[in-house]
């Protein structure tokens, strides 16, 4: 079966780049009936913290890309990286190096000179010849001959042998080095497919050439292209480079992100939207473009719209209450059932729920209303006051206080009175939302229910 991992290092924060990783092996783990496993790579002790292993498992449960098995902890597995290496070693696999920092620093400069790669003289020394002295562990690497890279983004991309160097596996201390412990660690997770960035492409050569010491079958590679800016340019703090926990805070749906992300590099057809259950049933890597993909935040926007059009309004009501509280707004108990109730009419223009949030405060207010000042100074004209008694009048006489009948009631008092809605519309909006932004008057009006919205006309002309 396919299982495919993400294997972040929690060293910060979680960026949109690795979320976009962790949907396409997502993605191809859901579209294959396999697994999409977790493994964080905590081997850098100065910057690998527990906040940031939250952040990641925190991003990929907002995403809805739960692992299908508990993340596997590469620092903890050392004891097994060092016992591959000394297997290597015993095979002749890989050998102890000891050259001293300055004969490697001597090497090097020749190596420069002569335009080649490093080479140790321990590479085919007999171990009875060791020294007393620190080591490393080097991988015994063909010297010739050439890698094959064979990538399902890239294609098949050849390196040289002579241009890798022997990769040093453990260091002097005996700690594994990254390749080593990546290499380790997917082969014992069972991963069949390395689906990660292509910043990782020339890693790839060198984590072969280890399989291949180790005797392992080599997994299917896919790199995928990096994301970048609106501009095309680097992925810079203000276009995009936000962490994942960012486009929560600004208001992104998870699952306009999933549709999001999912179009950067990949893409059916033409389509702009589609569901998880489409992208699963038809995402395959070998459809992933090389080239770079571009961040745009007017698709992202448009994205999101759609996706809040059709939430659940219940849902939608318990992010906006969220939203509101984080503003040190006074929501009450009886607040989220309310909004609940308006969202369906202020939802159409929201890009992000924090649109959301700004489009149901005109609901929340309590009366008496504070309303502006020039709907005042115009209630407080005789003509303007009588009118709105009457329309007072008529509004309360309608039974079905719903959308169609207000619209009608509306209509219908505008050619009583000969005037058009422009003649009273403003008002009674202001009236209704103290001045907030708030949707058209009948849907504010069903929002707000009968007692409210007659009760904020009174309170406007007592
Ligand atoms: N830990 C690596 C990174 O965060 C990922 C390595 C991999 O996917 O093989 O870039």
């Amino acid at each position: 079966p396919v299982r495919t991992r993400i294997a972040p290092s929690p060293t910060g924060m979680m960026h949109i780049g690795t979320a976009r990783v962790a949907l396409f092996n997502w993605l191809y783990a859901r579209h294959t009936g396999g697994q999409f496993l977790l493994r964080i790579e905590d081997t850098d002790r100065e910057r690998s913290t527990e906040a940031a292993v939250q952040v990641i498992f925190d991003g990929l449960s907002w995403l809805g890309l739960e692992p299908d098995e508990a993340p596997v902890f590469q620092f903890a597995r050392a004891e097994r990286h060092r016992a591959v290496v000394d297997e290597m070693l015993a095979r002749g696999a890989a050998y102890r190096d000891y050259m001293t920092p300055e004969e490697l620093e001597a090497e090097r400069e020749v190596a420069r000179a002569e335009g080649r790669v490093i080479r140790s003289p321990w590479r085919d020394l007999s171990p009875n010849d060791a020294p007393d002295r620190p080591f490393v562990v080097r991988l015994k690497a063909p010297l010739d001959g050439e890698t094959l890279v064979d990538d399902q983004v890239k294609g098949e991309i050849r390196f040289e042998n002579r241009t890798l160097d022997d990769l040093i596996l453990l260091r002097t201390d005996g700690t594994p080095t990254y390749n080593l412990a990546v290499v380790v660690d997917d082969h014992d997770m069972g991963i069949t497919h390395v689906i990660r960035g292509d910043d990782h492409l020339n890693n790839a050569a060198r984590q072969t050439l280890i399989y291949q010491g180790l005797g392992w079958e080599v997994p299917v590679w896919a790199h995928l292209p990096m994301i970048n800016g609106p501009d095309g340019k680097k992925l810079s703090k203000r276009h995009g480079s936000q962490a994942v926990s960012e486009f929560d805070d600004m208001g992104y749906l998870p699952e306009a992100m999933r549709n999001y992300l999912a179009k950067l590099g990949w893409g059916h057809g033409d389509d702009e939207i589609f569901s998880d259950a489409q992208a699963i049933s038809w995402f395959d890597i070998k459809d992933v473009v090389s080239a770079p993909a571009r961040l745009d935040w007017d698709k992202l926007n448009h994205l999101n719209n759609h996706y809040i059009r059709e939430a659940d309004p219940a849902r939608l009501a318990g992010l906006v209450v969220k939203i509101l509280k984080s503003r040190d707004v006074a929501v009450k108990s009886a607040d989220e059932a309310l909004i609940a109730r308006t969202i369906p009419f202020v939802r159409d223009g929201a890009k992000t729920t924090l649109d959301l949030a700004d489009a149901v405060i005109f609901v929340l207010k309590d009366r008496p209303l504070e309303l502006p000042e020039k709907t005042r100074a115009q209630l407080a004209e005789a003509e303007m006051r009588e009118r709105f008694v009457r329309l007072r009048a008529a509004l309360g006489a309608v039974t079905a206080w719903e959308v169609p009948g207000l619209e009608q009631a509306l209509r219908l008092f505008a050619e009583s009175e000969s005037i058009g809605l422009g003649k009273f519309g403003p008002q009674l909006r202001a009236i209704l939302s103290g001045g907030s932004p708030a949707p058209d008057l009948a849907g504010a009006m069903t929002a707000l229910g009968r007692d409210e919205s007659l009760g904020r006309i009174d309170d406007a002309l007592s």
